[in-house]
């Protein structure tokens, strides 16, 4: 079992990409982001614990984020993609402890990088499907489905994050600022780290990430 990571900045992309990964290769797709979100719809007690941070684009607590990892981490057998998580450096030295105690490699550390600008068109442009199951995600701009407010996929209504606001991206790039550099220098000079631009089609960021899984499968 091998553990990959793919980190970048709210809206680099990550999101879509490791969907579309998935579809392509034998791995599945761990999004903490996801995981919060899901609780917080279906109003459990972590959710209502992180709602109120979500919905404001803050960061939910290290060792609330870790705790739930790990506890996916030791119920999963084949190889897993994280979006979203290692996000702080503590995150990242946790993982990191939790792989060895585990015997678990660490794979593939893929960086999307993208510039400021075009992070703000693509967040409050991103509609995703309501359906859970199907999580299709959409840019009013770049790719708009057929139907209005209609997921193209399963039928289901599109709905607009709560924290995909001009407002709370300003949030979250700031907690994004604060903690990324730090995780970047921890894999940064690593065989694990490869550098990706973000700033391209999403068909040619997915076809370079399937190449770089293929070459390190
Ligand atoms: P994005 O990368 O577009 O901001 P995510 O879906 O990855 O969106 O995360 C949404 C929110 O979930 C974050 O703003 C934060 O509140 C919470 N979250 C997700 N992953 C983490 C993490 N690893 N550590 C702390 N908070 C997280």
């Amino acid at each position: 079992m091998k553990v990959h990571v793919l980190l970048g900045p709210p809206g680099s992309g990550k999101g879509t990409q490791a969907k579309h990964l998935v579809e392509k290769l034998p791995l599945i797709h761990l999004s903490t982001g996801d995981i919060l979100r899901d609780a917080v719809s279906q109003e459990t007690e972590l959710g209502l614990r992180v709602k109120a941070n979500m919905a404001s684009g803050k960061l939910v607590d290290d060792s609330t984020v870790n705790g739930i990892v790990f506890a996916r981490l030791q119920d999963e057998t084949g190889d897993v993609v994280f979006d979203g998580y290692p996000r702080t450096l503590f995150q990242a030295e946790s993982l990191q402890t939790f792989l060895s105690s585990q015997g678990i490699a660490l794979g593939l550390v893929v960086d999307i990088e993208i510039q400021e600008q075009e992070l703000e068109m693509r967040v409050v442009n991103r509609r995703v499907c309501s359906n859970n199951d199907c999580g299709a995600i959409y840019n009013l701009n770049s790719k708009a489905p057929m139907v209005d407010g209609i997921c193209d996929l399963c039928g289901s209504p599109l709905k607009h994050r709560s924290d995909d606001t001009s407002e709370a991206l300003h949030t979250r790039l700031a907690a994004f600022k604060e903690t990324f550099e730090p995780v970047q220098n921890f894999y940064k000079g690593t065989p694990h780290y490869r550098y990706v631009e973000g700033n391209r089609p999403p068909e040619q960021i997915h076809d370079r990430l399937v190449q770089l899984f293929q070459e390190q499968a």
